[in-house]
């Protein structure tokens, strides 16, 4: 097998990806970086946002507030120390990106403009336009270039981490133009491979959120931490998933059910919040208007689709000049993938994943429990979102903490010797391989991606969606373990080794079906609501027995095993949740 010699070794080139090369390649540009991507690193997720990423701007902001709005608004799961340093970092980080030349949107008189976001109290979220995504991840992408020390992977998709006497030694990856398998021994390897949202059916997550990077770390031996909690966003397209901003709301937009009624008006969507933002329905809490669904459907009170059930958000009133001067995209996004415009007809939308709050688990250095092996980004759990993202700081947190994880990388190749034992290398790289060269053997078993990843959709659906039961869940679990049972039955329709995609959905598949389970049983432990986590079996936040995060161990062929840590507590004590209005992404 052919082996790449590296110091550094990432996997993902999204923004966490990038940030963390950067980072290495700043403080020490004799230190050799592998970056591998599974894409081009521009169609990486972090491209799809919109929004905008959060840090203190204003000088009637202040590090407290940003702090204070994160904790509280992640329901007093996330961990206050890591809060610290991300609300101080945040500016630092925003303003570098702008050095580096990341078009920030501008007031008139040239300051850095901000906007509101959902659970923010003080407009802090940077943007750029409506493309802050793709503008923060090409100012990365075009930064990356300048440092002959980064040596980039595109289109390789990895397997496998290779662990040696506990420490992580490089990985496996499929060269997927060729089909050729590679490894890559290294001395620190940095995971930031992103969310996986593609766990459930209806997403808003790009094709490749499929949890590879939790499911490598996940199976070598760290635990997920906090998988239990993912977040719906309320309004995305049926079919696709795709987003339907909440500016169409805050423009005026409403919400109503088969009956044309607003039914947002027969719900509590929380405690009261101060904000003039929040005072119409359809600007309450995230949580609660997928909640609201949840329950319109339960009344039969939803309109069928065969791409479920959907309700109607009406914009006709505010007409076509003003849909065409505000919300565009909305239009164009409507039109394109529903063949509905709103400017006649009201849009179908429902509750869709957007984002994956759990990952694993990392101290505040990005390090996590295997020595040399750090991740960072989405599919990292540090935790600063806690129960419930705000929207705004995941942008600013791929930043943080890539930078962090770069960092600590740096700071372990000082200290660590540069032997390393090739032949167990070798082992575990042969060990990946044969893996894969039985999916190419195996026949007979009948067995589809497709089918079972649609199982895997619907079961996660039905059993750990908005609301959650002990009997949902171990519904639930037990269609995960056979369809676990079934897997190994599955059978490649491509046998070619040219971009066989094929072969990598099927090892995508293996990862979703260990992050899913590991979502399952950590819901299923989890016997309290807080945050995005609800049961109908345990309506109260119970702080006495989950003020703590969740850890799920991977066991071969069983549940895992879930144990608990508490929550780092610094200076903000438990209290009530109250929510701000206003835009999220
Ligand atoms: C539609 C949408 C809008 C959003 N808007 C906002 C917003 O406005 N503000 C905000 O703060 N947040 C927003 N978010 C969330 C935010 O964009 C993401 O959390 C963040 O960009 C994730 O960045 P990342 O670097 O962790 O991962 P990604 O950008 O997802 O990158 C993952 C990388 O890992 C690679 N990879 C994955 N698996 C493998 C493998 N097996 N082998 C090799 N490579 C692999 C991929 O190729 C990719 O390069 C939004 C999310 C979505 C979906």
């Amino acid at each position: 097998m052919n082996i790449i010699k590296t110091d550094v070794l990432i996997i993902g080139a999204g923004g966490a990806g990038l940030r963390a090369a950067i980072a290495i390649a700043e403080l020490d540009p004799s230190i050799q970086v592998a970056l591998i991507s599974k894409v081009y690193p521009m169609r990486s997720h972090t491209v799809a946002a919109e929004g905008g990423a959060a840090g203190v701007a204003r000088e009637d902001d202040s590090f407290e507030n940003h702090f204070n709005d994160t904790v509280t608004g992640g329901d007093w799961m996330s961990d206050q120390d890591a809060v610290e340093f991300f609300v101080h970092e945040a500016p630092k980080e925003l303003t570098q990106m702008e050095h580096w030349g990341c078009p920030w949107s501008r007031k008139p008189d040239g300051h850095i403009a901000v906007r509101p976001f959902g659970g923010m109290k003080v407009e802090r979220t940077w943007y750029a336009a409506d493309k802050t995504g793709f503008h923060m991840l090409h100012t990365l992408f075009q930064t990356s270039l300048k440092f002959p020390s980064i040596q980039r992977f595109d289109e390789y998709y990895s397997t496998d981490l290779i662990v040696v006497d506990g420490c992580c030694r490089g990985a496996t990856a499929i060269e997927m133009r060729s089909g050729q398998m590679h490894t890559f021994s290294a001395r620190a390897v940095i995971i930031a491979t992103g969310g996986a949202g593609r766990i459930f059916p209806f997403t808003t997550n790009g094709a490749i959120k499929t949890g590879d990077g939790m499911a490598m770390a996940y199976r070598a031996g760290v635990a997920l931490k906090d998988m239990e909690f993912i977040q719906y966003h309320p309004t995305g397209l049926p079919g696709t998933g795709i987003l339907i901003t909440e500016g169409s709301r805050g423009e005026g937009g409403l919400l109503v059910n088969k009956d044309g009624y607003r039914y947002l008006q027969d719900y509590d969507l929380g405690p009261p919040d101060p904000s003039p933002r929040n005072k119409a329905m359809e600007l309450g809490p995230r949580d609660r208007l997928s909640q609201a669904f949840w329950h319109e459907q339960k009344k039969g009170r939803t309109i069928k689709t065969p791409h479920g059930d959907v309700v109607h958000l009406d914009l006709r009133h505010l007409g076509e000049k003003k849909i065409n001067e505000r919300l565009p995209m909305v239009r164009e996004l409507a039109t394109a993938y529903v063949g509905v415009d709103p400017v006649y007809e009201p849009i179908p939308v429902r509750p869709v994943i957007h984002y994956t709050m759990g990952g694993i688990d990392t101290d505040i250095n990005a390090a996590t429990s295997i020595d040399g092996l750090f991740a960072a980004g989405e599919c990292a759990c540090v935790s600063i979102n806690g129960a419930n993202r705000l929207g705004s700081n995941s942008l600013t947190e791929i930043l943080v903490f890539g930078a962090r994880a770069g960092q600590s990388a740096v700071q372990i190749l000082a200290a660590d010797s540069p032997q390393v034992d090739e032949a167990a290398i070798h082992e575990q790289a042969n060990a990946a391989k044969a893996r894969i060269a039985d999916l190419f053997l195996a026949s007979g078993g009948g067995e589809t991606v497709s089918g079972l990843r649609r199982e895997m959709n619907d079961t996660m659906e039905s059993g750990a969606g908005i609301y959650r039961t002990d009997a949902s869940l171990r519904e639930s679990s037990a269609v995960i373990k056979d369809i676990r049972r079934r897997f190994a039955d599955i059978e490649l329709q491509d046998k070619s080794n040219v971009y066989n995609t094929d072969l990598i959905q099927v090892l995508e598949l293996g990862a979703m079906i260990d992050v899913a389970q590991a979502l399952i049983i950590s819901a299923l432990e989890r016997k309290e609501s807080r945050g995005s986590h609800q049961r109908l079996d345990f309506t109260e936040r119970d702080d006495k027995s989950y003020l703590r995060h969740s850890l799920a161990s991977f066991v071969k062929g069983g549940d895992p095993e879930i144990s608990y840590r508490d929550v780092t507590i610094t200076r903000s004590q438990p209290g009530e949740r109250v929510y701000g209005g206003g835009e999220q992404k």
